[in-house]
């Protein structure tokens, strides 16, 4: 998953607008929901899986509806893509109401978008538009993708051909559950920043608590239950992604300025590593053992853990901004010391090599690694690696995040 330095890169966002549905709009979502269902009828009934071959055989059918034409195309592809990403055997169905449309059905004019109804009969939304929609919209070199309209929101897919550069360094990020530690090396010298990541550490466990308590208190109110639960997921996802959105923000920022590139790790299989079973028995670090509490709740935190959301959120603002991206396999990068490769010894936050006496913050090593498995030729002086006051801060800031959530769970 390397995307190397290309000289140009494509590079895609959604752009979100709030707006106030009205009546039309609603009875238009039950419409093309109704449609959308109809439409996954006839493809499973007829075996089909094709979206083209879908349009021809339902065409007629779902004429009756009296909408315009780019509703029926619009349909079959949400449909094909429904069954495409079925999981259960059962017919799948569109719930929740929405409209999507592609970019030629659609109108942006000013903060009115316009949208078709039926042939010659348009709906024109006006749309709540700030300072980052405005700046994004007045970029002459975006293209406009489609479009897909819910009863909260209206969001617009757009595209742009970015120029990418050629770094003049890079920046290894080391992804943790409370930080997102980046580490460079300029002219043999180390540096180290972290991001705090405590923020979203704290919603998960706050929500997780909020969580069990509605569960014990309406175990007999299923209807309640599952209302109140549905509510404290939206809450959370959308306050955890925008502290996430904000950290990526900064990074990005911080990147561009210097004109580095980024280096992550690939975590597609920690899950899986976390969720590893041997004749039926949990796997824990590597061992068999039988689930304490203890590692049922680091179960728990791991399997819930953000990273694959931080790192797209960083990913996709990079190839926005030009920033070459880049992932290295993470194996071994928090116990290898990046000067001699011994194994380290970790106490704590801080490590310490036995070979050549190296001492350093755990996630400093971790991200040293990092950099180091994409580039072997770098070099640092161990002399120069952060002093002891760095590591006492670094260690005293995460035990004190430590603190905060060492609170005793449920
Ligand atoms: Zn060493």
């Amino acid at each position: 998953m390397i995307v190397e330095k290309a000289p140009r890169m494509k590079a895609t966002k959604a752009v979100r607008f709030q707006y106030y549905p009205n009546e039309e709009l609603i009875a238009l979502f039950n419409t093309f929901k109704q449609m959308t269902n109809d439409a996954i009828g006839t493809a499973i009934q007829h075996k089909i899986t094709s979206r083209f071959k879908l349009i021809k055989t339902a065409y007629q059918d779902l004429k009756r509806y009296q909408l315009h034409t780019h509703y029926i195309l619009s349909a079959c592809e949400v449909a094909c893509a429904v069954i495409r990403n079925r999981k259960r055997r059962k017919t799948p169905y569109i719930q929740n109401p929405f409209l999507k449309l592609d970019n030629q059905a659609y109108k942006l004019e000013g903060k009115t978008i316009r949208i078709p109804k039926k042939p010659r009969q348009f709906i024109h939304i006006q749309l709540e538009m700030g300072d980052y929609q405005k700046k994004l919209l007045s970029d002459p070199n975006i293209k406009f993708g489609s479009v897909t309209i819910t009863p909260r929101n209206v969001v617009i897919a757009v595209s742009k051909d970015a120029a990418s550069y050629e770094p003049e360094g890079l920046i290894g990020f080391d992804t943790n559950e409370a930080s997102i530690d980046g580490a460079e090396i300029c002219s043999n010298k180390v540096s180290f920043k972290s991001y705090s990541l405590s923020a979203v550490k704290t919603l998960k466990h706050t929500y997780y608590a909020k969580r069990r308590r509605v569960q014990r208190r309406f175990c007999n109110d299923r209807r309640k239950l599952r209302e109140l639960q549905g509510k404290y997921r939206q809450n959370e996802k959308n306050r955890t992604e925008a502290v996430l959105h904000r950290v990526s923000k900064r990074i990005i920022d911080e990147v561009k300025s210097k004109k580095r590139g980024i280096v992550l790790e690939d975590l597609t299989n920690i899950r899986k590593e976390v969720n590893r079973k041997k004749n039926g028995i949990n796997l824990f670090n590597g061992k068999e053992q039988k689930i304490s509490v203890n590692t049922k709740n680091m179960k728990r935190r791991l399997n819930t853990w953000t990273f694959k959301k931080l790192q797209h959120f960083i990913e996709y603002k990079a190839k926005w901004e030009g920033i070459p991206v880049s992932y290295v396999d993470p194996y071994y990068t928090s116990r290898r010391c990046p000067v001699c490769g011994c194994t380290v010894e970790s106490n704590g936050h801080l490590t310490e090599c036995k070979n050549c006496g190296l001492k350093m913050n755990r996630h400093l090593l971790a991200a040293l690694n990092i950099l180091k498995t994409k580039d072997d030729t770098l070099r640092f002086r161990v002399d120069s690696s952060p002093s002891e006051a760095v590591i006492r801060s670094l260690s005293k800031a995460v035990s004190r995040r430590k603190e905060v959530h060492s609170t005793p769970e449920e």
